[in-house]
């Protein structure tokens, strides 16, 4: 715990509910890393005074938030500014409070994006990328992958209308990432697979023990490459299909940690220490699990 005093700048997160978040435990391992005077909190904030928590936000001088569920769409417009990203998206991870000014980004993508780079070292550019879901995450990623310059984006999703809408949303604002939409029968998520260098489950279908897993491992060739957003269970029913198939794997870890240290890089200034905050996920992690 730093020494709280008068000049103790105080960060946090915006959910409903909030308890079991691991942000905390991340954010404050990196501000005692770097001996920053600074703390980071969790609120609980009913969608109904997320308006008046935001104005709070210059009212009480707090330097800057993270959104969580159900909030990252729902505060757009009470923010003065959006990033590139998050105007994309249509949603919100990051508040950066700026003299007065409240600055909307999503690093959510960007957080997959890295965690792919660092974590398998692989470039997503000119590959063709299959993402399961067309919910909160899936769409950060999706427009991330299409600025990144990927060379085709299949996306499905039990709610048909919901994929519809996020595949014309990324062949209108980016055209050169060539989005399809896929019909969510299994065959045709099979089908589809066959053609993908990177498979992407962005559902939360792999949270329980008892979910389905999303497709057959006979399905998955030798050559794909399997990422989970879920991070607990660290390894899900379908990653590891994948991973007894031989198949490269990711999960969810890596885009939460990424997300944040980039959501600390903007609000900071200052390179994040990166494997203090994973080690502080893996701690909470652990502990949630023992
Ligand atoms: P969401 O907005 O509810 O989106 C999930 C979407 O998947 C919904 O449209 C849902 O449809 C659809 N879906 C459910 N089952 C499906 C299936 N079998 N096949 C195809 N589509 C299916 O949820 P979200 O906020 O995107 O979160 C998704 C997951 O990502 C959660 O597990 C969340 O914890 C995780 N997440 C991880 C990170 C990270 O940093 N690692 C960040 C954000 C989210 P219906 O609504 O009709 O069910």
């Amino acid at each position: 715990m730093p020494q709280i005093d008068g000049n103790t700048k105080v960060y946090g997160l915006f959910g409903y509910p909030v308890s079991h978040t691991f942000s905390p435990a991340m954010h404050n391992a990196a501000f005692q890393k770097l001996k920053f005077n600074s703390l980071y909190l969790s609120f609980s904030v009913r969608p109904d005074q997320l308006r008046a928590a935001v104005t709070a936000l210059r009212t009480l001088g707090i330097c800057g938030v993270n959104l969580t569920i159900p909030h990252k769409e729902m505060v757009v417009p009470y923010l003065d500014e959006l990033s590139r990203e998050a105007k994309l998206i249509g949603a919100v991870n990051t508040i950066v409070v700026n003299e007065d000014r409240l600055i909307g980004h999503n690093t959510d993508g960007r957080g997959f994006l890295l965690a792919l780079k660092r974590g398998l070292h692989i470039d997503a550019k000119k590959k063709s990328i299959f993402v399961i879901g067309a919910g909160g995450a899936a769409k950060a990623i999706a427009f991330q992958l299409a600025l990144e310059g990927v060379r085709e984006i299949f996306i499905t999703d039990i709610a048909q209308d919901r994929a519809h809408k996020l595949v014309s949303a990324l062949n209108k604002h980016i055209p050169a990432c060539h989005a399809k939409f896929v019909m969510s029968q299994p065959d045709e998520v099979e089908r589809t697979v066959a053609d993908a260098d990177i498979l992407v489950n962005a559902t939360p279908i792999g949270m329980k023990d008892t979910d389905p897993l999303l497709l057959s491992a006979r399905s998955m060739h030798s050559k794909l490459v399997v990422c989970d957003v879920i991070y607990n269970p660290t390894a899900t029913k379908l990653l590891r299909a994948a991973k007894g198939r031989g198949l490269k794997t990711m999960n969810g870890l890596g885009m939460l940690l990424y997300q944040g240290a980039m959501s600390f890089y903007l609000w900071t200034k200052k390179e994040p220490p990166v494997d203090v905050m994973r080690q502080a996920l893996l701690r909470q992690m652990r502990g949630q699990n023992a």
